[in-house]
């Protein structure tokens, strides 16, 4: 079973320019969102990279996870792996859920490897961001993106995952990833700390300061378990909740 190149290259081709277009726009968005609420910035230390360098860095991180995103769809066209389950409304939502739960706990796993001492060479650049900005979420060493993001080569091949499931959960994946390092809280919530398991900003903005706490993607399960998550994570979502209440009241009493 060989794999056409050409069609490689034009998945590549369209992967890639949907991923730069989606990191160009959504950072930019979040900018705006940030100029107008400079009251949600979470650290007061300023970030250390350059806008610049640090966009061109994850440009040049997101070529290598979007080559891996190519190859899983290039080789499961190809007939390579188990197949893929036919497109419907029930089998793509099913099959982005299981993708999204499955690379959060690769992910997870991936991350803890990154940061024992054989392999935190490779992980290191990622975290010369103390202070993450919506530029730096890709930014790192090539084997880093290699090693997380291999999951895409391996999803549509060892499960029946439509490819427009792959998109999906891609799609899910770098939103909440932009998010995640954009250096400012605007969606803390109930949700987003215990007992429920969603995660906003703060989550792996503590991870870049902090450093040796949540090391999961989009959920805080794994860190759970594992007794990895930050001892103050749930406390803070709800003090930006207080705070976001507060500002609310401010603006709508301007007098007091
Ligand atoms: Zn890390
Ligand atoms: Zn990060």
């Amino acid at each position: 079973m060989g794999m056409p190149l050409a069609e490689f290259a034009v998945i590549w081709a369209a992967v890639t320019a949907a991923s730069i277009g989606l990191f160009l726009a959504l950072g930019l968005a979040l900018e705006a969102l940030n100029r107008r609420h400079p009251e949600r910035r979470i650290q007061s230390r300023e970030p250390s990279s350059e806008r610049v360098r640090d966009m061109l860095a994850s440009i040049r991180q997101l070529l290598v996870t979007c080559t891996c995103i190519a190859l899983g769809i290039a080789l499961q066209r190809a007939g390579w792996g188990v197949g893929p389950l036919a497109a419907t409304w029930w089998s793509v939502p099913l099959m982005a859920a299981v993708g999204i739960v499955l690379l959060d706990a690769w992910f997870y796993f991936v991350h803890r490897l990154l940061h024992t001492r054989p392999l935190y060479r490779f992980h290191r650049p990622h975290h010369l961001n103390v202070t993450p900005t919506v530029w730096s979420n890709d930014s790192g060493h090539a084997v880093d993106t290699a090693m997380t993001h291999s999951f895409y080569v391996l999803l549509p091949l060892l499960l029946p995952v439509p490819v427009l499931s792959v998109v999906l959960v891609r799609l899910f994946d770098q939103v909440t990833a932009i998010i995640g390092h954009s250096g400012y809280e605007h969606f803390a919530g109930a949700t987003m700390r215990w007992p429920w398991l969603g995660i906003c900003t703060v989550y792996h903005d503590q991870h870049h300061s902090a450093f040796r706490y949540n090391y999961a993607n989009f959920f805080s399960l794994w860190d759970r378990v594992f007794g990895t998550i930050h001892p103050r994570y749930d406390e803070e979502v709800a003090s930006w909740e207080a705070r976001y209440q507060t500002t609310a009241e401010a603006r709508a009493n301007p007098a007091e």
